[in-house]
């Protein structure tokens, strides 16, 4: 009875484990076709002064505009993504589309020289060699300036092969692009992180942003992760998801210089960040 339980449990086990290929199959051609089709779309979201308002950069993140304009989330679909390894489609779809964009702006002289163009790199094959040659070709075509570039690779994907990802990661920067650590402190390794790659700047999580109104500790945790950033030789760290006028005026106490979030503007399709850049500047209370 009992091997006949595991042979049961086997044979299940495996069917589902089939099944899951299938769908996993479907999943990654369904999300091909998206890109190819031109319904994986970048939304722009501004980086600002956060003492002025002033635009600095932008932040490119993928939507998924449905055929019946409904508007997906990456919530919706990079999950399925990285598990079936579609996520470098989207990722290189992305940064092509994006950086085309922001040589338009240059273009129209919207943008000033130093406007630096953000985009999410998952870090899932990070390691694999001609990750940089992609880049490399995709910035060569738009003919934006790899100084311009910042890769945001968040904490969650430097687990596997930490050699091949410095390794990877030191030749993007020899490209001329920065290399940014996303979602920075939530992490189970940021400190350890920040020994084992060569980085250039992080984005500070907006849990932390969050915890430095709630409470005094919450503050000074806050400033030592902004003044290590300093101390570290790193960039001027972005702030992620400031909501308030009072996070904003915090973080600027705490000397944070940049950042993004609702309070300055959610992320945006193309012509609506256009209206942005032609002002230039998010308005700010008082500013
Ligand atoms: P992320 O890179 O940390 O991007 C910031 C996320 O915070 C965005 O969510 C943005 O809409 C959201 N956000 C911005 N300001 C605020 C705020 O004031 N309050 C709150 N609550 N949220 C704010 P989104 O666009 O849903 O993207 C989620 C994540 O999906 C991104 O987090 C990034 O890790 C990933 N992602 C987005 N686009 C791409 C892509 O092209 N490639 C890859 N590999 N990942 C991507
Ligand atoms: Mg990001
Ligand atoms: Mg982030
Ligand atoms: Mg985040």
């Amino acid at each position: 009875l009992v091997v006949g339980q595991m042979v049961a449990s086997l044979h299940s086990r495996s069917v589902g484990a089939a099944r899951r290929r299938i769908s996993d199959h479907q999943v990654a051609s369904d999300l091909l076709d998206a890109v190819a089709d031109g319904e994986i779309v970048p939304a722009y979201q501004p980086i600002v002064d956060l003492r002025t308002g002033e635009i600095e950069g932008v932040e490119a993140l993928a939507r998924w505009r449905r055929p019946d304009g409904e508007l997906l989330g990456p919530a919706a679909f990079i999950d399925d993504a990285e598990r079936t390894g579609v996520v470098h489609a989207i990722d290189r779809s992305i940064l092509a589309q994006a950086a085309a964009q922001v040589a338009a702006w240059h273009e129209a002289s919207l943008i000033p020289g130093a406007f630096r163009l953000s985009v999410n790199l998952s870090a899932h094959h990070l390691a694999e060699p001609d990750i940089v040659a992609s880049i490399r070709d995709v910035l060569a075509e738009s003919g934006i300036s790899p100084a311009c570039l910042v890769l945001e690779i968040t904490e969650t994907g430097l687990v596997s092969d930490p050699e091949g990802i410095a390794c990877r990661l030191e030749e993007l920067r020899g490209l001329g692009a920065t290399v940014s650590l996303d979602d920075f402190g939530v992490g189970t390794s940021s400190l350890g992180n920040l020994m084992r790659f060569p980085i250039d700047a992080f984005k500070i999580d907006r849990s932390f942003i969050l915890g430095a109104e709630g409470s005094d500790r919450g503050r000074a945790l806050a400033g030592s992760v902004i003044g290590m950033a300093g101390r570290l030789g790193l960039s001027s760290p972005v702030a992620e998801g400031i909501e308030t006028e009072e996070q904003r005026r915090t973080l600027v106490e705490l000397g944070c210089a940049r950042g993004q979030g609702f309070l300055f503007s959610r992320p945006v399709l193309a012509a609506e960040a256009e209206e942005l850049l032609r002002r230039g500047r998010c308005p700010i209370a008082g500013g």
